[in-house]
Parts: structure tokens; C-alpha cells; sequence
């Protein structure tokens, strides 16, 4: 029995999710993982275990490959755009139905704070699916005036058609599981695609929960499956499948470089979000309480296992004891604790592997002579906790101030009267670029700056502004294409170009 549950109040249909028995969803059917093999869900606050799923090996990526692409070809193919627009906006409502359940599912799985969990769901899940439901009726190709074959002006007719990729294998990371789900799915539907879904078996509760409703929004049986398991079974099982046409994938660079090698059997389309190491420059006419706050919530949102996490503050030195004492003061005292705790301001992480990660970060950051300002510690007792932790004065080559670390571990350092390219040329030292941010009341400068900035999406006072319609994607070793916005539909689509000739060509 999970103590967080009994101690603070859950929804029946929480519990009742909770005890029910969770297999894989292929083909609209509930069905035993073939292997028989099963995982324990932890609560990462208390570390007891909240439910037990199965797990897909490479068979029932199979039956779920093969569920996709008879969905594919069947009926999900006969489905009018208008129709999907109308089953993803149900969807969406379904999903605001259903807000508290999912929130409290989200927070005992992953950790995060319950207002956190609310917002991923009601402020952006949901909304991510109307955003993308609106597009389904608006994907069109293009008619080309051309003369082909030495055919005379409007003696041809050339038009492109713009069709869904096929099936598509998406896989997902466990820091912001409902969104990530959404953030994949929702392109899908909105294109035609059908989809099979591996979420990290560290958090598959909320695509579980989602398969319910996906299932009562109507949505045709074997459009969306879902499969959780190991990565190194089912996701690799994914990624090499012949019959998988596009791989969308979110995790680290590490893996990303695999999922590409194992996408060259069939050279299936791939996108890929992936690892980063943000900066947020601080000029010194920035709001010093503004960038207090801002440099926060950039560095200990999701408790840092946030790909676009500022993990590398850059303050110039006129007002770099300010912030640094600003940031310090509120970190030390954030409260820790369980998500289901109203107070709760900060989750644990996801693992006791991610913790003994972090805290090996934490230990290169001393051994390399950064100064700890605060935090630094693993509190003792149940749940994967880390003390939000800030670390100054090094060269920026140390350990810590290169590689992501996917905790709440952030290094700041100052800079002086140099000019932007060389403040830019320091926020660019990272083999990353995902996010950044500019802090400044000088719109020349905040503008000036955020374009030398290396990466797919920079935010000016304010960091990481998350949108349905703001591309969001990764330059450098942050990954390939972009998801959100209408970018996003691109990678589930492919075009065709049909050409029909009038009169015989001339030769
Ligand atoms: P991983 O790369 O370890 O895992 C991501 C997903 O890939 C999981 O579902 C995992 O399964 C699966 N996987 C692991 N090995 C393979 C393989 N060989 N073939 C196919 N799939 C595999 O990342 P984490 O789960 O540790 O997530 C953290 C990383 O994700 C960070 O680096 C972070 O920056 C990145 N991330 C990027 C985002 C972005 O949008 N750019 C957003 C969020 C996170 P399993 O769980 O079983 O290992």
C-alpha cells in the first residue's frame, strides 16, 4: 500500500484505475503482454508501488505494428478530416473530464507538484489536441504551374497532395509523460496517421488512463496503441520495425543516435527531441526579481529533468551577487515533498538512478572547485529528493557546466563589459542547442542576442514559452525537426506530385 495514497486524498476513480489490471492497448483491445512478463510502478515519493503493468517485448510490437497499419489502410482511411477534428476535439474534452484523475495519476507516477500536473493536463494537453484538431481540416497541397515534357502553357495540370506518412512509432521519455503523449499524438490523428505508442515503463499510467479514452471518444480501434516497455526491447523493437513508416522520438542524445541506426532498415522518417544544456543571459538593466524567478523556474521546473531547463546562468557581474543571493534564497527554501501535498513545491526525481546520477553530477561540480551556494544533498528517508543546488564560480569548461544532468543542478557565472558576440559565443559552448533565454529591458539587445543564440527556440524575458503554435525543436546535437505549431504536422506528412499532360508533348 502506497502511504502518499493514504495520507492524502485520491479520487475513487483513481483508486479504482490503480487496482485494475493494466495490459497493452492494441488493435481498440486490452490484451496480456506475450512474454507474460510484468514491471512494478514505483511512487517516486515513497517509493512503494503503485500498480504493476505488463510489458510488450517484440512480438507485441508486432500485433501492434500490424493492428496500426490494418487501421491504416481500413477505416481510420475512410474517416473525413472533418470527422477527425471532431473526434480529437471529444478527446480533448474527455481529457478535461477526466483532469483530476489524470493529475493525480501524473503526480504519483513521475513526482511532480499536483498544480503542476493539472496545468500539463488541462492547460496543455487538451489544448494541445484542439490546436492540432483545427489543422486537420486545413492540410492541403498546392497546384504548380509547370510545362512539362515541352508541353505548351496550360497544356498541363500539376498539383501535389499532401498524405499521411503511415504508421507511426512514437517514443516517449517519463519527466512529463501526458505531455509528451499528447505532443505525439496529436499530429497523428490531425494527419490521417495511425500510431503505436512505447511511453518509458517508469510512467505509463497516464497513456494508460488515456486508452479509455481514446477508446470513448470514439476513435477507431488500432488508430492509437499502446505499448509500454524496456527501451532496449520494445523501443529498439519500434524503431527497426519494417512496416513503421516515421519514428517521433523524445529522450536523450545517447539513445537518439541508436534510434537513428536502428531506423536505416527501411530508412523510416525520423524526428528526434533530445538532450540540452540551456543558457539564460542576464544583462544588468534586466528586473533583478523578474530573473530571480524566471532563473527558478528555468532551472528546477519538473525538478530539472526538463530538456529545456536554463541550467547555465550567465548574469553580468553588476548584479550577479544579487541574483545569485535571489536564486539561493528561494532554493533553500523550497519545500520538498510529495506531489499529492498542496505545500509541495518540489517532486522528487523519477529513480534512485537518476538521483545517484545526479548526485555524481553534483560531486564532479565539487571535485572540479565550483562553489556550492546552496543545496548539494540527497535528504535523507523514503523518495528520489534532491536539494535544488546552485553551484558559481568556475571556468565554464567544468563537468557540471557541459553535460546535462536532468536534476535540479544549476551553475551560474558572470560576465563583463564584452560585446554580444562574445557573451554569445560563451552561451554557445555546449554541444546542445534547445532553449535559451535573453533578460533585458533593451529591445535591441534582447532581439540582437536572442538571434546569435544557437538554438531552436530562445524566450525574452521569460524562459522556454511553451505553445501549441511555437515550434519547438532542438540545432546541434538537440535533435532533428521540429514539433509544435504547423511545423509539427510536417514530419507525419509526405507529398505527392501528380502531373496530368492536355496534348501530346512535342517529343
Ligand atoms: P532515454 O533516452 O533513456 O529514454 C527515452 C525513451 O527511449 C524511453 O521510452 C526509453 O525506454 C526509450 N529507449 C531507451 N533505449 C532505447 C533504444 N535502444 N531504442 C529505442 N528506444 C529506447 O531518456 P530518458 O527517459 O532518460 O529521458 C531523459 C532524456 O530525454 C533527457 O536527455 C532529456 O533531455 C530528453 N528529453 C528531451 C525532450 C525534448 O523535447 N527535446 C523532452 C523531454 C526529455 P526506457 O524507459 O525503457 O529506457
Amino acid at each position: 500500500m502506497n502511504a502518499a495514497t493514504e495520507t492524502f486524498a485520491i479520487s475513487s476513480a483513481t483508486r479504482q484505475f490503480l487496482e485494475r489490471k493494466h495490459q497493452l492497448f492494441i488493435g481498440g483491445k486490452w490484451q496480456n503482454a506475450q512474454s507474460g512478463e510484468t514491471f512494478a510502478v514505483i511512487d517516486p515519493a515513497t517509493e512503494a508501488r503503485i500498480a504493476t503493468i505488463q510489458l510488450a517485448n517484440e512480438l507485441d510490437i508486432d500485433a501492434a505494428v500490424a493492428a496500426a497499419r490494418k487501421a491504416f489502410k481500413g477505416e481510420w482511411s475512410k474517416i473525413s478530416s472533418h470527422q477527425r477534428t471532431r473526434l480529437m476535439l471529444k478527446l480533448a474534452d474527455l481529457i478535461d473530464a477526466n483532469m483530476q484523475t489524470l493529475a493525480e495519476l501524473e503526480v504519483l507516477d513521475n513526482g511532480l507538484p499536483m498544480m503542476l500536473a493539472q496545468y500539463t493536463i488541462a492547460g496543455y494537453a487538451s489544448e494541445f489536441l484542439r490546436y492540432y484538431a483545427g489543422w486537420a481540416t486545413k492540410i492541403h497541397g498546392e497546384t504548380i504551374p509547370v510545362s512539362p515534357m515541352g508541353v505548351a502553357n496550360g497544356e498541363s495540370l500539376t498539383y501535389t497532395r499532401r498524405e499521411p506518412v503511415g504508421v507511426v512509432g512514437a517514443i516517449i521519455p517519463w519527466n512529463a509523460p501526458i505531455a509528451m503523449f499528447v505532443l505525439k499524438l496529436a499530429p497523428a490523428l490531425a494527419t490521417g496517421c495511425t500510431i503505436v505508442i512505447k511511453p518509458s515503463e517508469l510512467t505509463p499510467m497516464t497513456a494508460l488512463f488515456m486508452c479509455d479514452l481514446i477508446k470513448q471518444a470514439g476513435i477507431p480501434d488500432g488508430v492509437v496503441n499502446v505499448v509500454p516497455g524496456i527501451g532496449t526491447v520494445a523501443g529498439e523493437a519500434l524503431t527497426r520495425h519494417e512496416d513503421v513508416n516515421k519514428i517521433a522520438f523524445t529522450g536523450s542524445t545517447a539513445v537518439g543516435k541508436k534510434v537513428v541506426e536502428s531506423a536505416l532498415g527501411n530508412l523510416k522518417k525520423v524526428t528526434l527531441e533530445l538532450g540540452g544544456k540551456s543558457p539564460v543571459v542576464v544583462f544588468p538593466d534586466a528586473d533583478v526579481q523578474a530573473v530571480t524567478m524566471g532563473a527558478i523556474r528555468a532551472a528546477f521546473f519538473l525538478q530539472g529533468q526538463n530538456c529545456m531547463a536554463g541550467t547555465r546562468l550567465f548574469v553580468h557581474k553588476d548584479i550577479f551577487d544579487q541574483v545569485i543571493q535571489g536564486v539561493a534564497g528561494i532554493a533553500s527554501q523550497m519545500k520538498l515533498g510529495h506531489g499529492l501535498d498542496p505545500a509541495t513545491q518540489l517532486g522528487p526525481l523519477i529513480s534512485a538512478q537518476q538521483r545517484e546520477r545526479v548526485m555524481a553530477y553534483i560531486k564532479a561540480g565539487k571535485d572540479e572547485g565550483a562553489e556550492l551556494v546552496c543545496g548539494g544533498e540527497a535528504p535523507g528517508g523514503k523518495g528520489f529528493f534532491v536539494k535544488p543546488t546552485l553551484f558559481t564560480h568556475s571556468h565554464q569548461n567544468i563537468k557540471i557546466a557541459r553535460e546535462e544532468i536532468f536534476g535540479p543542478v544549476l551553475y551560474a557565472q558572470s560576465f563583463g563589459d564584452s560585446d554580444l558576440e562574445t557573451i554569445a559565443a560563451e552561451a554557445n559552448k555546449s554541444i546542445y542547442g534547445l532553449s535559451g533565454s535573453v533578460w533585458t529591458k533593451d529591445i535591441a539587445v534582447g532581439h540582437k542576442m536572442a538571434s546569435l543564440i544557437d538554438s531552436g527556440q530562445v524566450s525574452i524575458n521569460c524562459h522556454a514559452a511553451v505553445d501549441p503554435a511555437i515550434p519547438f525543436g532542438g540545432n546541434k546535437m538537440s535533435g532533428w525537426g521540429r514539433e509544435f505549431g504547423k511545423e509539427g504536422l510536417e514530419p507525419y506528412l509526405k507529398t505527392k506530385a501528380t502531373t496530368v499532360i492536355f496534348s501530346q508533348p512535342p517529343f
